[in-house]
């Protein structure tokens, strides 16, 4: 039976628990612990795959397919375990599983009611995602008090009291320090535990977010409103240089132990925590040697968290080199008149996964520039199907090319569901079903064979990949030879054969369109080799031309 951690938060949301549940769940694997991370939503909506990144920030994507919380992002980008469908379930999930279990008669015609049938779907969630681990850390969204939160709730305080000494509490909370009294209040702390101590969950563990450190008498008082042992109480404080800093704070902090001695781990976790991987991620992003600048070129570009793993990954790009990126965004409607000279600034030219008409064309354009002033470009899903537009207009001179996603009357769909240039060619007959599964979308982790002698070989050193996906345009194989009869390299290919997965530009320093998501599989550790080939290739191109400059 797995250990239960319940991660909640109070005062206000932004916290942080997804990255403080992340890097504990990072300690804990390097003691040899089996960890995995699930996030409870209490918004309605039956999985994120429907919200605007604008509100809720990037849809991240499991290799089984489910579009969940960004926080699993974080999971993944801490842990070496991966996570699943079952890793992130929303109230709107548990409902319709409810309600559909209703409509078929599981409840043999009970009243169905928040509690037990709410709270147990939810509790059977849990223990079906924490089962084959030694931990599995559930972390609540929302802050305590939330009317959205309650069967949530109710279902951890109840699986505490099954599960006793195997399950703990973790809360986080705000100690504000107000400049003008120059004091840290605890008193948002202890009307935090107090709410939750009203529905019956007394903490164990304390996270208090400060700017600074707390005093011993500081703790004491804590300790002693909340009921919580003051080696429990733990100031977690602003990560310095960079949230990859995080585990070693916590370490620091003896949060390892605490909840290893508590859950009584202690022969589980056979190893003492080594954390050198992360000061070592730390120690690169903190002492760069070379810097770059990278334009990203998109849509959501106001809103951080859009594109979440996206600047992670590029940031993990450069810590091989020891190279530290900037990434300035730009709105791509900018550059829908053609002009695109505030690009002359950067090293490189990276257009993002994206959907709809707004700001294509501005995409267009900025690729043609980095195609042909030899800028290394990576386009990523609707950024690669973007490059294949450009292509096709300004290399091959396949006039109004366009992917039917925009124009459906176009003279040259280059890019179009299967279904529309299938039925045009009759040529391929396959993976209707599978695609447009719920009428929607290609979804998670596939296997793609890498061409010999492609960059993307050469970057990946092997030759089967598997990426996830999440999209429902395809290249349209109707026009594979003129690309290729014009320069482009079709570098990655379906195990099959049938659909094209990246494509390159064999005449250009560094050209990589890719239909997958790399961005979701990056980790600080280890990188990913498209990210790190596309910013070694941008510091390379910057010091060819400034070795140009000085001669
Ligand atoms: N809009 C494109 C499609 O649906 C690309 C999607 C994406 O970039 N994730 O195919």
């Amino acid at each position: 039976m797995a250990s239960l951690i319940f991660v909640t938060g109070g005062v206000v949301s932004s916290l942080g628990k997804g990255l403080s549940a992340a890097a504990l769940a990072a300690i804990l694997e390097s003691r040899g612990l089996k960890v995995t991370l699930v996030k409870l939503d209490p918004y309605l909506n039956v999985d994120p795959g429907t919200m605007s990144p604008f509100q809720h920030g990037e849809v991240y994507v499991t290799d089984d397919g489910a579009e969940t919380d960004l926080d699993l992002g974080h999971y993944e980008r801490f842990v070496r375990q991966p996570t699943r469908q079952l890793n992130n379930a929303t109230t709107g999930r548990i409902y319709s599983d409810v309600i559909a279990k209703e409509r078929r008669g599981d409840y043999l015609g009970a009243t169905i009611q928040v509690i037990p049938h709410v709270t147990n779907e939810i509790k059977d969630w849990i223990e079906r995602a924490a089962e084959g681990f030694d931990v599995a850390m559930i972390e609540i969204g929302g802050t305590v008090g939330d009317i959205e939160s309650l069967p949530f709730l109710e279902a951890i305080r109840q699986l505490g009291v099954e599960y006793g000494d195997k399950a703990l509490f973790m809360h986080l909370t705000l100690v504000p320090y107000l400049k003008a009294a120059k004091e840290k209040k605890t008193k948002p702390t202890q009307h935090s535990v107090k709410e939750l101590r009203s529905i019956g969950i007394q903490p164990d563990v304390l996270l208090c977010r400060c700017e600074m450190d707390l005093t011993e008498d500081e703790r004491a008082k804590i300790a002693l409103f909340t009921n919580v042992p003051k080696k429990a109480v733990i100031t977690a404080l602003d990560a310095k240089n960079s949230i990859y800093d995080i585990p070693m704070m916590l370490h620091d902090e003896d949060l390892d132990q605490i909840v290893i001695d508590q859950l009584g781990l202690q022969e589980k976790a056979t190893r003492p925590a080594d954390l050198s991987d992360w000061r070592e991620v730390v120690d690169r992003l903190v002492n760069a040697r070379h810097e770059v600048t990278v334009a990203m070129v998109g849509k959501y570009v106001d809103h951080a968290d859009a594109y979440k793993s996206l600047s992670e990954a590029i940031t993990h790009g450069g810590l091989r080199e020891r190279i530290k990126v900037n990434i300035v965004t730009f709105e791509s409607e900018d550059f829908s008149e053609g002009d695109t000279s505030a690009l002359d600034a950067v090293d490189a030219i990276l257009v993002p996964g994206g959907f709809g008409e707004r700001g294509f064309e501005g995409k267009v354009n900025a690729i043609r520039y980095a195609r042909e002033k030899g800028i290394p470009y990576l386009g990523i899903c609707y950024g690669m199907q973007a490059a294949a537009v450009e292509f096709a207009r300004n290399v091959c001179g396949l006039e109004n090319a366009n992917t039917s996603e925009n124009d459906p009357d176009t003279p040259h769909p280059v890019i179009g569901l299967i279904t529309e240039w299938r039925d045009a060619s009759g040529a391929v007959e396959r993976r209707s079903e599978e695609s447009d599964m719920g009428g929607t979308m290609r979804l998670g982790g596939q296997e793609c064979r890498l061409q010999n002698g492609s960059l993307s070989r050469q970057l990946y050193g092997r030759e089967v990949i598997r990426e996830r996906h999440r999209h429902r345009y395809e290249f349209n194989n109707r026009y594979r030879e003129t690309f290729q009869q014009h320069g482009m390299v079709l570098a990655g290919l379906s195990m099959d054969e049938s659909l094209v997965e990246i494509v390159e530009i064999a005449d250009h320093p560094w050209f990589v369109g890719c239909q997958f998501h790399p961005e979701f599989t990056s980790t600080p550790r280890d990188g990913h080799p498209l990210f790190t080939g596309f910013i070694e290739a941008a510091l390379k191109v910057q010091q060819g031309n400034r070795e140009k400059g000085a001669a």
